[in-house]
């Protein structure tokens, strides 16, 4: 550990403290002076073009220190900040630390390093290259600071290899065999060095699904000492709950605890995560299963560090599915930016000859392989869970309501999105049509649910997520107003609170009522929503700027079915204990629920698991 005092300055570093004052400068301006509103300037875009110039110098500075400012006050001010360099692929020895000022051992990126128990307020530490031996378990890191380590599957999941802690499986369970497909060489997958495994004479459990249920199961298991295979369909673990703005009923942002608990998963070398990743097929016994993984190439090989400026030399665009489509990403892109692992993904489909032909000019040798291939792996498991959550119903179904004809009728989602400030719009509450501020929103409540001709049942979220929706809009526009429209408010034990304390504000109007019909002003893209008031027995028109429906949610299981055969309900739900010993559901698979009530299924599931490990039936 050395003191930032003893060190001199060289010119990357000099770029990187630009980065992080302008970074910080723009955090502070959106916390300190937008709030005060002064006159009628638009001071928001100088704010966003801070932070922005801020995170890109910081990313392109090439350093070879650990920079880091850290305290209780920092922390709330600049979390996003540390959140963000610690998403980087760091060099060798580079981490960032970030945690209580008690502690004395802190860490970030995996890695962990003393900290000056003297630290106070806003305070700088660095950590010299090749600080390592403080990792747990006498965990390593690659030494040539291209992230290239120990073991390699020919470099194709490079995440897997360059944090001990996060991918390295368990040498006890060399449980992950790669199939060799059409001619490919097997290759040996890396493992991670030799950790204490409390529970050695069990198989892994196999969980399905990398949202909060699967990532809470995961880690309950591994914490107890189970080694737990991963398995995430998308590029990155999370779930939808990463896609929300901020979350009932502390309305805190959903990164607060996906850092954590990527923080735990990356330092415990008992979970292996796989993204992109699908379970093909099931075969076995409680206590003895076999599983076949497929695994999508993700074409970046995460060997090499790719700074923004080489992508923005890329022209192909896609739709950002983070966004739900709402903007474009680039061809090759990084799926959010607190995405893990966080390594970018190529969309092979979207690129164009041009920019193959620019990757191979400019991009450094091994960053991209354009010949990735799906691969296979088979994983033989104790146990399974799973965790493989919910989509929101097809609102284009809803014909009387017009979502996919008129632009300023969205969905809840849609709306957690557009308040996002990683979202389309900067966290602005635009109408899409015209980018017009939304000043009078409808919320029309059980679209689709709790109708024989959608969903029968009740998603049980959506009145919590519209009335933190229309906080969203009071806070952000505080001249708005929002009317919801609804059946019954099902906002049950504490969450109560959030409903009367909504019901106290006179900008919000409460409609008891079905929807029947929403029409569109030609002009001015105004929509008019047409429902009977069950209490004052009026029938109401009422013009709105923007609509947004509470679509409800249906299980991935609706559509893709675990490869093994389970009971189903009606809707496509997992049946709790599923009734086969061995494997469990939890979360949004087996009924709508919030994240509370996931975590809380998650760890029964993950329970009920080691049961059946123990028991081995
Ligand atoms: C508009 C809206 C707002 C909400 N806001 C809140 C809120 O503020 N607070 C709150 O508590 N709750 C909220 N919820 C509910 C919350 O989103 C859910 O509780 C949560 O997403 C459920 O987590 P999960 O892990 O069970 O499922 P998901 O979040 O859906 O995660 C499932 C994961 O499994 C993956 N997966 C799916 N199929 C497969 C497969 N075959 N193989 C591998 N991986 C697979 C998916 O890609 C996904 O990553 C909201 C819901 C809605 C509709
Ligand atoms: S939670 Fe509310 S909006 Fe959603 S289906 Fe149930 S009653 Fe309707």
């Amino acid at each position: 550990m050395t003191r930032l005092s003893c060190h001199r300055f060289r010119s990357h570093e000099v770029r990187l403290w630009l980065g992080v004052i302008a970074y910080n400068l723009g955090n502070l301006w959106r916390r300190l002076v937008l709030p005060l509103r002064v006159g009628h300037w638009s001071l928001t875009s100088l704010q966003q073009r801070l932070v922005k110039t801020g995170g890109r110098l910081i990313k392109h500075a090439r350093y070879s220190w650990l920079l880091l400012a850290e305290s209780h006050l920092t922390r709330r001010l600049f979390g996003s900040m540390v959140w963000r360099i610690a998403a980087l692929p760091l060099p060798t020895g580079m981490g960032v630390a970030a945690g209580k000022q008690s502690t004395r051992r802190e860490e970030g990126d995996g890695k962990v390093y003393d900290k000056s128990p003297e630290i106070t307020g806003l305070s700088l530490f660095v950590a010299e290259a090749g600080t390592t031996d403080h990792l747990p378990g006498g965990g390593r890191v690659p030494q040539d600071g291209n992230h290239e380590g120990h073991g390699s599957d020919g470099g194709r999941r490079v995440y897997n290899e360059c944090c001990p802690g996060v991918h390295g499986g368990n040498p006890d369970y060399p449980q992950a065999q790669p199939l060799p497909l059409d001619g490919d060489q097997p290759t040996a997958l890396p493992y991670a060095p030799r950790h204490e495994v409390m529970n050695g004479d069990t198989k892994p459990v196999l969980v399905i699904g990398g949202g909060i249920s699967g990532m809470t199961a995961a880690l309950e298991a591994a914490e107890l000492g189970y080694a737990v295979v991963l398995v995430e369909k998308e590029p990155f673990l999370g779930g939808r709950v990463l896609r929300t703005h901020r979350y009932f009923p502390k309305m805190c942002p959903p990164t607060c605890g996906f850092e954590i608990n990527v923080r735990r998963i990356r330092q415990n070398p008992r979970i292996t995560v796989h993204t992109m990743a699908t379970v093909e097929r099931i075969v076995g016994n409680p206590g003895n299963f076999m599983a076949r993984i497929m695994l999508r190439p993700r074409y970046v090989t995460g060997k090499k560090f790719l700074d923004d400026s080489l992508i923005d030399q890329l022209t192909s665009e896609r739709p950002n599915d983070f966004n739900l489509a709402m903007d474009k990403t680039k061809a090759l892109y990084q799926p959010h930016d607190t995405a893990y692992p966080p390594v970018p993904v190529l969309d092979r489909e979207t690129l164009s000859q041009g920019d193959e032909a620019v990757i191979s000019r400019l991009f450094p040798a091994g960053a991209i392989d354009l010949n990735m291939r799906e691969e296979e792996i088979e994983v033989e498991v104790g146990a399974i869970i799973v965790a493989t959550g919910w989509r929101p119903y097809d609102a284009t179904k809803l014909d009387n309501l017009g979502f996919g004809k008129f632009r300023n009728v969205i969905t809840n989602v849609m709306m957690e999105r557009l308040a996002a400030r990683e979202g389309p719009t900067g966290g602005e509450l635009n109408r899409p049509s015209d980018g017009k501020k939304a000043e009078k929103v409808a919320f029309v409540q059980c679209a689709g649910s709790r109708d024989e001709n959608h969903l029968p049942y009740c998603s049980a979220v959506c009145c919590m997520a519209s009335l933190k929706q229309v906080r969203y809009l009071r806070e952000k526009n505080p001249d708005s107003r929002a009317t919801v429209f609804y059946i019954d408010v099902r906002t049950v034990g504490r969450l109560e609170k959030f409903y009367y304390s909504m019901l106290e504000d006179e900008k919000v109007a409460f409609v008891r009522g079905k929807v029947a019909k929403i029409t569109e002003e030609p002009v001015s893209g105004n929509l008019i929503v047409e429902v009977e008031d069950t209490v004052s027995a009026c029938k109401l028109h009422a013009a709105f700027d923007m609509v947004v429906l509470a679509t409800g949610v249906v299980p991935n299981t609706a559509d893709v079915k675990i490869p093994f055969p389970l009971k189903y309900d009606a809707h496509g739900f997992i049946d709790g204990t599923t009734e086969i010993p061995g494997i469990y559901a939890a979360g949004c698979a087996k009924r709508p629920c919030d994240v509370a009530r996931c975590t809380k299924d998650a760890t029964g599931a993950a329970l009920k698991a080691i049961q059946c490990l123990k028991r081995g039936e």
